[in-house]
């Protein structure tokens, strides 16, 4: 339930209804923008009188909310949310590009890609530290060694980190990671959601490969009701009967997200496509589409990488699509 409040409502007014709405066993979320205030109402609202609320002098109306997302949902909280990350802003007209190898192999390796990425114009660089490998007989990522290199080129280029979790008993390891990433394959592993709904760190949320748009919005809300608002969603290619490409890329996701929920969206053209020669279209139709940013894999030397070389772009293919992007960002503001 929402509740939209009238513009020359003081703020002990507000407090004395927030007060009120909370002997009530609901969790009472304020969200104050330019134009508007809305109170969104989340708990079992049904001993609501919504006749009574909206006599009150300072309620200009109720609504009741029937998704089942309810702190993602746009109608809580109609301006966009801006994630904050080690210095970057991502969302609200706040574009950024994260980039970087699918694994971190070693150091030469993720130093020469971090200072490639980040003179290309990248914003954050990822890495992979921990795998989450089809075969488990393939490289499963460096694991501790492999977030401390990412701290190390952190350090040197002053780029923010975004790495992926597996499991929850590892977050200790996250501790300098600026924005922890959960894995499509991870969508909708609850506890681990549930933990890091604990942390205040910005999570990357990917989107399962297949799973609906609901299913990753209902994903968010786990994390956001454990008080952890600072989240990005990420469209990454879904499985479908194509086999053209790795994944068929769901570009529909950005403005259909976008009308339901005010969370930045980035798009991952890499994971959907499967091969580097398209990574640019695709990344051009998701700046296009209106995404709040990109996540590309970009390899030294994708020929000898350890794990998704085929889509990797080279720092030289990775400037090219900075240029592009940009080009096409300046056509659409
Ligand atoms: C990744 O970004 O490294 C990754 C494994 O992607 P996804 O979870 O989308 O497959
Ligand atoms: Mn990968």
């Amino acid at each position: 339930m929402v509740a939209l409040i009238r513009k020359d409502t003081s703020d002990k007014q507000l407090d004395e209804l927030i007060e009120w709405l909370g002997t009530m066993n609901l969790k009472v979320h304020v969200s104050k923008g330019v134009n508007q205030t809305v109170i969104g109402l989340v708990g079992d609202t049904s001993g609501i009188d919504i006749e009574l609320l909206e006599s009150l002098s300072i309620v200009e109306a109720v609504t009741r909310i029937s998704e089942k997302y309810k702190s993602a949902n746009r109608k809580f909280h109609p301006d966009d949310t801006v994630v904050e990350a080690g210095g970057v802003k991502i969302g609200g007209g706040n574009f950024a590009v994260f980039a970087g190898p699918c694994s971190v192999e070693n150091e030469d390796q993720i130093e020469f890609v971090a200072r490639s990425v980040k003179n290309a114009g990248a914003s954050v660089l990822r890495g992979g530290a921990f795998k989450p490998r089809t075969s488990p007989y393939d490289f499963q990522g460096l694991k501790a060694d492999g977030i401390e290199l990412l701290e190390h080129a952190k350090k040197h280029t002053g780029l923010p980190i975004v790495t992926e979790i597996m499991n929850a008993n590892h977050l200790s390891l996250f501790e300098n990671v600026d924005i922890i990433q959960v894995g499509a394959r991870n969508m909708q592993n609850f506890e681990l959601l549930k933990e890091l709904g604990r942390t205040g760190k910005p999570i990357l949320l990917k989107r399962g490969l297949a799973n609906t748009i609901d299913e990753l919005l209902m994903s968010a809300e786990y994390i956001m009701a454990g008080g952890n608002e600072q989240i990005i969603l990420c469209e990454r290619g879904i499985r479908t009967f194509e086999t053209a490409t790795r994944n068929t890329l769901d570009v529909s996701a950005v403005p259909v997200l976008k009308e339901k929920t005010h969370l930045p969206v980035i798009i991952d053209p890499s994971h959907a496509c499967g091969k580097a020669r398209l990574v640019k279209p695709l990344a051009l139709a998701a700046t296009a589409v209106g995404a709040d940013g990109l996540m590309i894999e970009v390899h030294n030397d994708p020929a000898k990488a350890m794990c998704d070389g085929p889509q990797s772009l080279t720092p030289e293919q990775f400037e090219d699509v900075m240029q592009s992007v940009t080009r096409i960002r300046e056509a659409i503001l």
